[in-house]
């Protein structure tokens, strides 16, 4: 059996950049959250896998298109390479909430989509998210929960529901945390 390699799973929106309630539509509204790019960086530094797991239903919505998501993804990229760093992979759900896909997070289906590509169990993969349903979707697929006070992350936490869940101002402070191994793995 090789070993668990080093992963993480991040939401996109409210993690790395900040969310909007009318939808990510185009490159101009997709602006990162101070230290993001940074964090990713070092992450990715420090030899952790970085993929992305991300509810995308402006999709379905016809609220954009999806050149204009690879926009965004493109231009994530360019921001990541003077870190010499990059997104592994991006996991997203295309579908509405009506579609009754199993993708849709706190649907599980992203991360299983995960476990196969990578092949390996998510139990020590830490998952970030600002959302329940971020967290509720790593629980399900037996990730590790990780709640940013970002984007919908102070909502999260004020619902009350999460407490067993790990807190961190935001994915900055998340990174310096687990490099600095003040966040247990085991
Ligand atoms: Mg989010
Ligand atoms: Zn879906």
């Amino acid at each position: 059996v090789r070993p668990a390699e080093k992963l993480l799973i991040l939401d996109r929106d409210g993690v790395i950049n900040e969310d909007s309630d009318a939808y990510i539509k185009s490159l101009d509204e997709w602006q990162p959250i101070p230290g993001s790019i940074e964090a990713l960086g070092h992450l990715r530094q420090a030899g952790y896998r970085l993929c992305i797991a991300t509810n995308q239903s402006g999709l379905a919505r016809g609220l954009f298109q999806l050149q204009d998501l690879e926009q965004m993804h493109q231009h994530l990229a360019e921001l990541l390479r003077p870190w010499d760093a990059k997104i592994d992979h991006i996991f997203f759900c295309p579908h509405g909430p009506e579609d009754g896909c199993d993708c849709r997070k706190p649907k599980p289906g992203l991360f299983d989509q995960i476990k196969a590509h990578y092949g390996q169990p998510l139990d020590k993969v830490f998952a970030i998210g600002d959302s329940g349903r971020d967290l509720i979707a790593a629980r399900l697929a037996g990730a590790r929960p990780v709640l940013v006070l970002t984007g919908k992350g102070r909502k999260t936490l004020a619902s009350g529901q999460f407490l067993d869940v790990p807190v961190f101002e935001n994915l900055l402070a998340f990174s310096q945390s687990l490099l600095s191994k003040s966040l247990d793995l085991q």
